[in-house]
C-alpha cells in the first residue's frame, strides 16, 4: 500500500497535469493515472493557439475567464520552464485575420468579428484591404479585409506537455500508466484506487480525464453529458518567412512549427474515432485549395484529437463530491490550452477550500444541463481504456 496522497489526478492532459503541478508546489504528495499516458489526447493534438484579440470588455464570465487566463501565460509558462529545466517559449508573432469579402460566409465573419470586437473594446489591431506581404503570390482571393494582431501568441503544446511532465516529475509527482483495476472505493476520508501495481490512497481526488471524463464519471455512476469533437489537422511544409498565425474566415489557421505550419482543424462532433482520416484530408485540401492553392498539401504529418466539450459548452469545474474530496475540471472544448493556467490556479485553490480568485459557478458542474447522478448499478468499476476502439 502506499503511504498516501495528498491528491490523485486522473488524467494527463493539459488541465491534469497543469493541476498536479499546482498542487505539488504547495509541497503536496500528487500522484497522476493514465491509461494513454504518451499520447496526451487534445492537449498533444492541438494547436497552441492563444488569442485574446485585445479584449478589455466581456459579455460572459467564459470569456473573462479565457482572456485572463491567457493574460496569465507568460508568467506560468516560464515557472513551467524553470521548474522543468526546459525553456518552452511563448511566440508572440502576431497573427493576421484575412476575410473573403466575395464569399458570403467571409462576409458574415467579418461581420461577427467587427462586432466581438467593437464589443470588447479592442484596440490593438489594424486593418486594411490588401493581402500581407507573407501571403502575396500565395493567396487566391482579390477583395480581402485583413485585420492584424501583433500581440497574439500561440505555444508549442507538444513542448509545453512535455515540459509539464518533466516539471511534475521533479517535483515529486508519481506517475502511473495505467487506470485503477477496480471502483473507488471510499472510506474515513480516503479514496481507494486499486492498481495492478498496488494501491494509492488519496485526500483528495481531481477527475481531468477530458473527453474520457465521461466513461470515468459513468463508473461512479454519475451521468456526464460529454460529446467529444474530433479535430483533425496536418503539417506542411513553411511557404513564408513569417513566424505569424494565419486564419482565413476564422475557419481554416495555419500555425508556425519551425519549418512547418500546423493546419486545421475539422470540427466533427460525437465521434470517438481516432486518427487521420478521409473527412479531415477532404476538409484540410479543399480549404487550401480554395484560400492557398499554390501551397503543398503534402502532409509531413497528420493526426487528430478529441477535444472535450459539454451541453452548454463551459467546462465543469467545481467539487464532484465535496464529502468525498472529489472534484472535476474538464470540458474546456476548444481552449484547454489557453485556459489551463487560470484553470490550475483556481482548482487547487478550490481543492484547499480557500477563495478560487475567479468565481467558478458559471462553471458548477452540477448546473442544468451539467451532471446528473444516476442509478449506481454497483459501478462497473474497472475504468474505460484511453482508446475505444
Ligand atoms: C485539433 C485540436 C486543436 C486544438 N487547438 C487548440 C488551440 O489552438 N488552443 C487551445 O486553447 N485549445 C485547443 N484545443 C483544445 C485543447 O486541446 C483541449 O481543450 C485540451 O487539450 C483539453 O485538455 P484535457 O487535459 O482536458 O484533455 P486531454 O488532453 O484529452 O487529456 C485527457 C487525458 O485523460 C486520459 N484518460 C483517458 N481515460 C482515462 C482514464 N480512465 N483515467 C485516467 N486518464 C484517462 C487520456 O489518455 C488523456 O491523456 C484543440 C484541440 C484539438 C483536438
Amino acid at each position: 500500500m502506499n503511504p498516501g496522497f495528498d491528491l490523485v489526478v486522473a488524467g494527463a492532459g493539459v488541465m491534469g497535469l497543469a493541476c498536479a503541478l499546482e498542487e505539488a508546489r504547495r509541497g503536496a504528495k500528487v500522484g497522476v493515472f493514465d491509461p494513454g499516458l504518451t499520447e496526451a489526447q487534445a492537449s498533444g493534438a492541438a494547436a497552441g493557439i492563444l488569442v485574446t484579440r485585445d479584449a478589455h470588455a466581456f459579455a460572459s464570465p467564459f470569456r473573462e475567464f479565457y482572456v485572463r487566463s491567457i493574460r496569465a501565460y507568460p508568467e506560468w509558462l516560464a515557472g513551467v520552464s524553470a521548474a522543468a529545466g526546459a525553456q518552452v517559449p511563448l511566440h508572440r508573432e502576431g497573427d493576421y485575420l484575412v476575410f473573403d469579402l466575395d464569399d458570403r460566409a467571409g462576409r458574415e465573419r467579418l461581420e461577427a468579428k467587427s462586432r466581438q470586437l467593437e464589443r470588447e473594446r479592442s484596440l490593438a489591431f489594424t486593418v486594411t484591404d490588401t493581402l500581407p506581404p507573407l501571403l502575396r503570390g500565395h493567396c487566391a482571393l482579390e477583395n480581402v479585409k485583413v485585420f492584424h494582431f501583433p500581440e497574439e501568441a500561440y505555444v508549442q503544446n507538444r513542448e509545453l506537455i512535455s515540459a509539464l511532465r518533466s516539471a511534475c516529475g521533479k517535483a515529486g509527482v508519481v506517475f502511473r500508466h495505467c487506470h485503477p483495476e477496480r471502483a473507488w472505493e471510499y472510506a474515513s476520508g480516503r479514496t481507494l484506487l486499486a492498481f495492478p501495481e498496488g494501491s494509492w490512497e488519496a485526500r483528495k481526488v481531481l477527475i481531468a480525464a477530458g473527453a474520457w471524463s465521461l466513461r470515468l464519471l459513468e463508473s461512479l455512476g454519475v451521468s456526464a453529458p460529454i460529446i467529444p469533437v474530433k479535430g483533425q489537422m496536418m503539417r506542411i511544409p513553411k511557404f513564408h518567412g513569417s513566424q505569424s498565425m494565419i486564419h482565413f474566415n476564422d475557419a481554416l489557421y495555419l500555425v508556425p512549427r519551425g519549418d512547418s505550419l500546423v493546419v486545421g482543424a475539422t470540427t466533427e462532433p460525437g465521434t470517438w474515432s481516432e486518427g487521420f482520416d478521409g473527412a479531415g484530408e477532404a476538409f484540410i485540401a479543399s480549404q487550401l485549395r480554395r484560400f492557398l492553392p499554390e501551397v503543398s498539401r503534402q502532409p509531413l504529418e497528420a493526426w487528430s484529437g478529441l477535444r472535450p466539450r459539454t451541453r452548454d459548452r463551459l467546462p465543469w469545474m467545481g467539487w464532484l463530491d465535496l464529502d468525498r474530496g472529489w472534484a472535476i475540471c474538464t470540458g474546456h472544448y476548444k481552449c484547454g490550452i489557453s485556459m489551463a493556467p487560470l484553470a490550475a490556479q483556481c482548482m487547487v485553490r478550490l481543492l484547499h477550500g480557500e477563495k478560487p480568485g475567479f468565481d467558478l459557478a458559471p462553471f458548477q458542474p452540477w448546473r442544468k444541463q451539467g451532471l446528473t447522478r444516476t442509478p449506481r448499478a454497483e459501478a462497473s468499476a474497472v475504468l474505460p481504456e484511453a482508446s475505444p476502439d
